[in-house]
């Protein structure tokens, strides 16, 4: 028996997200999540998706309330549920565990094996990614104890930009002083935009090498991409997933000079400058709610507050679309990922109004269908095909420790 099954790890600072998945078929086996780890609530869903032998433990779907003190206990925790369902760690199906790990900075430019030597580099990189970095740490040492013989890959965030060149990922800033503290731009979400421009390419019925694509994966966090033939050139995010576009609670761009005014004059410390722009602002800080369905719900009753967030929203995407079609030159396809985008029509429409000199155009019924499949949502005839595709991040991670480990 080949052991074709990859388990896929997100490990947050009180949560953890997994997948197990088989890279035979690319189905997925099971998918579950702990949350409020550490707390006195803490939550376990796991569910199998697909018939296996009669699991022990009952139910396809389980929920598991109760304490879970750490990391470690949390994926014990997994361990058993996966366990009872047949597919435990010690499966001898199992051919890696793939781990999610936010920031690789200039040196993490591909999945990677994780050894000591690239657990200590992944560490050393806490300073630029404090509030990601330590979680994924840990979950990679709990999962390395539990299987050391196993591989375990880290398949990084930033990756897929580090082929931005350096005129678009350097800051206009003193040289040493960017060099000194690595001060520059990384991008985020890249195992997103990486699938997403592939599967692009693949509606369109073209190779990855062949087409330029711009990525919008608008979620609680969102970015953009400028992807020409497979490679990122551009991206909204920077040295932290603070920069670009308008997010749930993250501000976006804005001029630095707000921070030292905020502190001069506002007397706030950076700290709480830090936390207000990245949880505090966005749609949550303009209007009260960071969730788009409720934003779009209360500027649909006349909220003000609400309507001027979903245009700001709105206006800034549309900045970003035109600024990489002059960056890419020639589009292809604009292509709409993510919560917001997958199931927002809404922001579809407001974002490509107007765009027609840019060869954006929708066609509204196509645009108002919900489905879960890749789908054009462009006019008949337009220069430019627009298009909705679901992210799908644990299987292109997955997919590439699958890779990595049986090449
Ligand atoms: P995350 O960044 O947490 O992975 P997701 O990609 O799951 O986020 O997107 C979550 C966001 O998607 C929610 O905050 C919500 O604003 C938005 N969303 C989800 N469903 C819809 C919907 N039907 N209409 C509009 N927005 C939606």
């Amino acid at each position: 028996m080949t052991a074709s099954r990859v388990l896929v790890l997100n490990s947050g600072s009180s949560s953890l997200k997994y997948q197990l998945l088989d890279m035979a078929d690319r189905s997925r086996l099971a998918v579950g999540l702990v949350e409020r780890i550490g707390e006195e609530n803490s939550r376990l869903v796991h569910e199998r998706l697909v018939d296996g032998p009669p699991p022990a433990a009952g139910d396809a779907k389980r929920e598991t309330l109760g304490p879970i003190a750490d990391h470690r206990a949390a994926l014990e925790a997994v361990a058993a549920e996966l366990a009872a369902d047949g597919t435990g760690l010690d499966s001898p199906e199992l051919a890696a565990i793939g781990h999610r790990v936010v920031h690789g900075g200039t040196k993490f430019t591909r999945p990677t094996v994780i050894d000591d030597e690239v657990l200590a580099e992944i560490r050393a990189l806490i300073p630029l990614a404090p509030l990601h970095n330590p979680a994924n740490v840990t979950g990679i040492e709990v999962a390395r104890s539990l299987r050391a013989d196993l591989p375990q890959v880290a398949v990084f965030d930033t990756a897929f930009h580090s082929t931005m060149p350096e005129h678009a990922a350097r800051y206009a800033i003193d040289a040493a002083t960017a060099e000194k503290y690595s001060v520059r731009r990384y991008g985020f979400h890249g195992t997103s935009h990486a699938y997403v421009s592939r599967a692009a390419a693949a509606l369109l019925g073209r190779a990855p090498e062949d087409v330029n694509v711009i990525v919008l994966h608008l979620g609680n966090g969102a970015s953009a991409s400028a992807v020409r033939g497979g490679v990122c050139v551009e991206t909204s995010m920077g040295l932290t997933p603070l920069e670009g576009l308008v997010m749930g609670t993250r501000s976006g761009d804005l001029d630095p000079a707000v921070v030292f005014h905020l502190a001069r004059v506002g007397g706030l410390s950076v700290d709480e400058i830090d936390s207000l722009l990245n949880k505090k602002s966005g749609l949550l800080g303009m209007c009260g709610d960071n969730d788009m369905r409720e934003v779009m719900r209360r500027a649909g009753e006349g909220d003000e507050a609400a309507a001027v967030a979903f245009a700001a929203y709105v206006h800034r995407l549309k900045k970003y679309i035109g600024a990489y079609t002059a960056v890419l030159g020639r589009v292809d396809a604009v292509v709409f990922t993510a919560g917001v985008g997958e199931n927002a029509h809404q922001v579809r429409e407001a974002a490509v109004e107007g765009l027609a000199g840019l060869g954006l155009v929708l066609d509204p019924q196509a645009n108002a269908v919900r489905s879960a499949r890749p789908r054009l949502i462009s006019a008949e005839g337009a220069r430019v095909a627009v298009a909705v595709v679901p992210t799908d991040e644990e299987l292109e991670i997955a997919a590439q420790a699958y890779e990595l480990v049986t090449r």
